[in-house]
């Protein structure tokens, strides 16, 4: 049996982690969840799970579990983060998966990385802003990060469950593209939030579902995927792929490619790293009809290409340039979800906030949580000055 605490419980993915563990209750069990508001979905969970351990840091989600849950006395009602660490840290818990979303996910990410557990990574951001500290903590806490993020499983698959790359000549990283794929930047300014939110493959979080369609997050998974594969940037290539069908590709140098391929359902991804290192689970997936198959790919919009190229320059300079173009992201997202600016102006705010704020080389935890404060600070001036 292996046991599992799922940080942000409540998402997208903490739902399909959720629906894997159902499947599979004889190997996987559920034994600790965060969230943040989402009150009602975390009290089904804790029902349903007979869940024996529970940590929210929002007072009011606290105060609702401490009422709903005062006569049971199976559950744990975690109080503060070293409460939440000693958890994280017992003997027992097996596997902790990343849910949740944003740089919100960044301190119980480096909590998870001194356990010497499993890390199922699904919480990109943490490893954009602080792959730096992140990593190397992991490896002198002998704690391995396996990605659940389709595109890093598929990599990872490709690369037999291993992430040697020494024999690997390219990799390419598949983006679906999102809604606005045949639209220029110059012709979003009208698009609505319902359309932006409306992706075409995947159901997923909002903020996620802002930067497929801005391109963001295949940016986002281009600064993962050199962080997680430990390879120059040089070697990966992204793709648009707008059926989602390969989630990515390894190119060996004998000239041999790999993919893997599977309909868009991230708990095929999640399933595979559960299942890590023994059998294979089992998953009432839905297969993919070979016969009816058109898989085409093109390249990333030319107009994208600045964005790109500044994730690029990200993976070189390392510092603290993840940690500004992650908050310049940030805000940009939410201001376009509270309608302050237009869809094409997250773009603006990315690249105006990118170029205000000086880099630093050097970094460590409190730098990175500084520069994420300064980094809001101005990407809010860019917005009000634009809004
Ligand atoms: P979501 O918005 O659906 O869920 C986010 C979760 O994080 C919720 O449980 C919420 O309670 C929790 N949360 C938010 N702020 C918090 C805070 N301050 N403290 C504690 N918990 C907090 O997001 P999602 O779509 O599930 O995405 C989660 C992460 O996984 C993101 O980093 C995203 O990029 C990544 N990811 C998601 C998908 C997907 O299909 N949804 C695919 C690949 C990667
Ligand atoms: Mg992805």
């Amino acid at each position: 049996m292996k046991n599992i605490i799922v940080l942000g419980v409540t998402g997208s993915i903490g739902d399909s982690v959720l629906s894997v563990i159902k499947q599979n209750k004889n190997k996987l069990n559920l034994l600790g969840i965060t969230f943040n508001s989402n009150t009602a979905k975390a009290e089904d969970i804790i029902n349903e799970f007979k869940l024996k351990n529970v940590y929210t840091e929002s007072n009011q989600s606290h105060e609702f579990l401490k009422h709903t849950f005062e006569n049971n006395y199976e559950l744990n009602i975690l109080r503060d983060k070293s409460e939440l660490e000693e958890l994280l840290n017992k003997d027992d818990v097996d596997i902790i998966v990343s849910a949740i979303s944003g740089f919100a996910g960044l301190e119980s990410t480096l909590m998870a990385a001194k356990t010497g557990k499993t890390i199922l990574l699904a919480n990109k951001e943490s490893i954009v802003v602080a792959g730096d500290v992140i990593l190397p903590l992991a490896k002198e806490h002998s704690t391995e990060i396996i990605p659940i993020d389709s595109e890093h499983n598929a990599i990872f698959q490709c690369l037999n469950s291993d992430k040697n790359t020494e024999d690997v000549s390219k990799i390419i990283i598949t983006a679906s593209g999102g809604p606005f794929l045949n639209k220029k930047i110059s012709q979003l300014s009208k698009v609505t939030k319902k359309e932006a939110l409306n992706h075409p493959n995947w159901e997923m979080g909002a903020k996620i579902t802002i930067d497929s369609a801005s391109l963001v997050n295949k940016c986002l998974e281009l600064i993962e995927a050199k962080y997680l594969f430990n390879l120059n940037e040089k070697f990966f290539d992204l793709v648009v792929h707008p059926q989602s069908i390969i989630h990515s590709i390894v190119t060996y140098t004998d000239g041999s490619s790999i993919c893997q391929m599977s309909n868009p359902d991230m708990r095929v991804p999640i399933a595979h790293a559960l299942s890590l290192y023994d059998k294979r689970l089992s998953l009432n997936f839905s297969e993919i009809d070979f016969s009816s198959l058109k898989l085409t790919f093109e390249d990333i919009p030319e107009d994208r290409s600045e964005l790109v190229n500044i994730a690029r320059d990200i993976c070189n300079l390392g510092g603290s340039s993840g940690t500004v173009f992650n908050a310049a992201n940030e805000i940009a997202v939410q201001s376009f979800l509270e309608e302050q600016i237009t869809f094409d102006k997250i773009y603006e705010v990315i690249y105006r906030t990118f170029d205000a704020i000086p880099m630093s080389k050097n970094i460590d935890v409190n730098t990175i949580y500084e520069t994420d404060n300064q980094t809001r600070i101005e990407a809010k001036k860019v917005v009000k000055s634009i809004s």
